[in-house]
């Protein structure tokens, strides 16, 4: 059967854009660009991601980022937690610096107005698999405590090291322990890739899709990080690459037009320079609507 999709119909499609860069650039800065790129989600850090001191985001500058937002049409605003955090830590200093950066985060999101949180989980050090995931559920369920509507997305892990986060059977654990409508899933393509999971095919993406939803549950797949890779299958390694040039290559087309991720927002954390010049995000955005819109089986 082959089907057209029309690629105007609701494709939720953006980039993660800097705050920074140049005076006056901030919030505003990030929703101009997205608007410049016909995007229809964005993804922002609301503060350096690898220091734990924030600057606190006034209630003017607040209020003209969610005004700015939905004048210029984003359907999905997303926040993305700070590096540092680790919540599956045996350290209980760092642990509880942890649970307030992200405490911290679903407030600064909610003042923006944003649809959700995005966190990595962080690793176990050594204390092993189970004891991190329970370090993880009690962390965010505190987290959840002190936050309101925020959604709080769980970020696949590429499996480096001893984190948390690069089996689905993982994330399945502690989204089913912590039992809250507000938890769901951020599946980044090169991390899953890196961690074993493979989408170099229509089948393999098909295949992949379906060990997500028999461990976690499609439904709670609620943003993708639409990444290729620049190291093959399995290799534990994090680095992004363009759509279409990494080691995964046109298996993405296959997952962008998967009809089971049809409402689901997709947002690009591809490198900002393509052969030496700097408009790769719209190259980049253009490979997605272009993946979305051809036919099945092409
Ligand atoms: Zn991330
Ligand atoms: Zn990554």
């Amino acid at each position: 059967m082959r089907r057209a999709i029309d690629g105007a119909s609701g494709f939720v499609l953006g980039a993660h854009l800097s705050i920074a860069g140049g005076p006056g650039r901030g919030f505003p800065g990030a929703v101009d660009e997205a608007r410049a790129l016909g995007a229809t989600a964005l993804q922002i850090f609301t503060r350096s991601p690898s220091v734990w001191r924030a600057r606190t985001i006034d209630t003017a500058e607040a209020a003209a980022f969610r005004a700015s937002a939905s004048a210029c049409g984003l359907r999905f605003v997303a926040v993305h937690a700070i590096y540092l955090l680790n919540l599956a830590t045996p350290d209980d200093a760092l642990y509880e610096r942890s649970v307030a950066a992200l405490v911290l985060e679903m407030q600064r999101a909610e003042a923006l107005g944003a649809d959700c949180v995005v966190t990595h989980l962080g690793a176990h050090r050594g204390s092993g698999v189970e004891k991190g995931v329970a370090r993880v559920v009690a962390g965010i369920v505190r987290v959840l405590a002190a936050a309101r509507r925020v959604g709080l997305l769980l970020e696949t892990s590429a499996g480096s090291g001893t984190t948390v986060g690069g089996r689905f059977g993982e994330i399945a654990t502690i989204v089913e322990r912590v039992a809250d409508e507000r938890v769901a899933v951020c599946f980044d393509t090169c991390h899953a890739f890196a961690a074993g999971h493979d989408l170099r095919t229509a089948r393999a993406v098909e295949a992949t899709l379906r060990r997500f939803d028999r461990a976690v549950g499609l439904e709670r797949l609620r943003l993708v990080h639409l990444n290729d890779a620049a190291h093959g299958l399995g290799s534990r390694r994090d680095r992004h690459e363009h759509l279409g040039r990494g080691a995964i290559g046109s298996g993405l087309a296959s997952l962008v037009r998967h009809p089971a991720l049809e409402r689901v927002p997709f947002i690009l954390e591809t490198p900002k320079t393509l052969d030496g010049r700097r408009a790769a995000d719209a190259v980049n955005l253009r490979w997605a609507r272009n993946a979305r819109r051809s036919e099945e089986g092409s």
